[in-house]
């Protein structure tokens, strides 16, 4: 990058999407006092703030914390009321601010980031057009996110399905739900209405979370079921139809048809790279970046965050989002950049410890590898599992407590590389298996790391008893 462009270019580095991602970019590349203008089409705050992460997690909350109390006697008989829909949604509409950015606007003012309203799209090395401007920069990163992938299903389209954002947003609970995709959304989203009082049927070509370890989409599906929830897995629609009164029939190869007030596909996302001007510059629409986000065969252009397709998660992009604006701001003035493992520069934990938490009930939390993934890159690894229900903390936590966890264990360095946890309230344990994985912890140090008794993560000790002291 030629330093003396910063003379004729209207800021150093422009930022396109205003999701947390592109925040983050924008953020950390200014602190380290570089010009930076951040482009939005839409919200400040992108999807997690207003069609995922918050008002999912909203959406859940309240029946995970009625559940909550149902399972601990002397609790439970106090429990007399339902669930209440209308409060549960008024609750999730102040996580989303009622969707308005005023607050996030004032956020990205107050750091010294410049807010450009409109859709980009790149016109040349560095250059920018939002409407009728075009605006220069020594980079510029792409943070534009991802979108829902629609299957190719007869009269799907036509049948204006919810997506994602439809669910997350809804203004009214759908007496019968049918939820397309046994992924994470699909499955968090199943779980949110079916608390809520809709009659939900789960279709799933594979198994539940079919990329964690085995044991979890059977947990998943049994708790699910116990809830109502007609899970019917290896389910293919093959036609769908929203008839005149509104309700949508699908049929399914097997011939047998199901009806609903609402359809919900979460069948996967693509990157959001549609219109952004790639192919008119001769560059790939699938981004390939290098470790501090460089688009290959580039040095301008950045792309950072679910448009990068190597972790589809916020706090993930978030993390790629620190080590982008750093890299960038520090190529900028000229100075070093540390490309090596784990330095301030690069996404390292992209590669080794990922961790995502599923908020379904149970809770899935896991981060690393799977086992038969470990096997898969010819890692020499043991897997060691556990009955979660049997650690004296999770059998207090809740009566009949329900769990599994798993631990993979890289016999050759003797290291932690990959933990899988199933059960009601699992989600604070990962960020200990996260750290193991990352700090590279030997095994035989671990075994000091007491855990405190009468807890949950009680299930370390019992997890290393099982695979034996070293
Ligand atoms: C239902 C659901 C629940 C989820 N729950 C979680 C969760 O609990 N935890 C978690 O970690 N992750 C979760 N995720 C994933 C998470 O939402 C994404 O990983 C995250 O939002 C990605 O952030 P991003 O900034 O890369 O993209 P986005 O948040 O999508 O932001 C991209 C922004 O770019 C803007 N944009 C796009 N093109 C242009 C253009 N040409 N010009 C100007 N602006 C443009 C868009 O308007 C958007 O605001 C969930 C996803 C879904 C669908």
């Amino acid at each position: 990058m030629d330093r003396n462009e910063k003379t004729k270019n209207d800021v150093d580095l422009i930022v396109i999407g205003a999701g947390a991602v592109g925040e983050n970019v924008a953020d950390y590349a200014t602190k380290r006092g570089i010009r930076v203008a951040l482009v939005e089409s839409d919200l400040v705050g992108g999807e997690c703030s207003y069609w995922a992460c918050m008002p999912s997690k909203a959406l859940l909350r309240s029946g995970q914390a009625l559940r909550a109390a149902q399972r601990v006697a002397g609790a439970r008989e106090s429990v007399t009321g339902q669930i209440d829909p209308v409060a549960v949604l008024a609750r999730r509409d102040s996580f989303t601010s009622h969707w308005d950015d005023g607050g996030q606007v004032d956020w990205v003012n107050g750091a010294g980031i410049e807010l450009i309203r409109g859709r980009a799209r790149l016109t040349g090395r560095g250059r920018v057009e939002v409407g009728d401007r075009t605006y220069c920069a020594s980079a510029v990163a792409l943070a534009t996110g991802s979108v829902p992938a629609l299957p190719e299903i007869e009269g799907l389209a036509g049948a204006h399905p919810w997506g994602t954002k439809e669910a997350t947003s809804a203004d009214h609970v759908p007496p019968r739900l049918i939820v397309l995709g046994g992924g994470v959304a699909g499955t968090e989203l199943a779980c949110a209405f079916a608390s809520l009082g809709s009659q939900v049927t789960l279709l799933s070509r594979s198994a539940l979370l079919k990329s964690e370890e085995p044991f979890v989409g059977e947990l998943l599906a049994d708790s699910l079921r116990e809830t109502g929830v007609d899970v019917r897995i290896g389910a293919t629609p093959f036609r769908v139809v929203r008839g005149s009164s509104g309700v949508v029939s699908v049929t399914l190869e097997d011939g047998s048809a199901l009806e609903a007030e609402e359809l919900l596909v979460a069948t996967g996302r693509r990157p959001h790279t549609a219109n952004l001007g790639l192919e008119e510059l001769g560059l790939e629409t699938t981004l390939e970046v290098d470790d501090t986000m460089l688009v290959a065969g580039t040095d301008w252009l950045y792309a950072v965050g679910d448009v990068n397709g190597r972790a589809l998660l916020t706090h993930q992009g978030k993390y790629q989002a620190r080590a982008a604006g750093e890299a960038i701001a520090a190529r900028i003035k000229g100075e070093p950049v540390q490309v090596e493992p784990w330095g301030p520069h690069v996404a390292t934990a992209d590669h080794r410890a990922v961790p995502h938490v599923v908020f379904t009930d149970p809770e899935v939390a896991s981060v690393g590898l799977t086992e038969e993934r470990a096997r898969a890159e010819r890692l020499s690894v043991r897997g060691v599992e556990y009955d979660l229900g049997a650690v004296a903390g999770a059998s207090l936590h809740a009566d009949g407590y329900t769990g599994r966890a798993k631990f993979v264990i890289d016999v050759d360095r003797g290291v932690l590389v990959g933990a899988t946890f199933v059960g009601q309230d699992v989600a604070e344990l990962l960020h200990t298996a996260t750290i193991a994985i990352v700090g590279e912890v030997p095994i035989e140090r671990l075994w000091h790391a007491v855990p405190s008794y009468p807890t949950i993560s009680e299930i370390w000790l019992r997890l290393l008893e099982e695979y034996g002291r070293p």
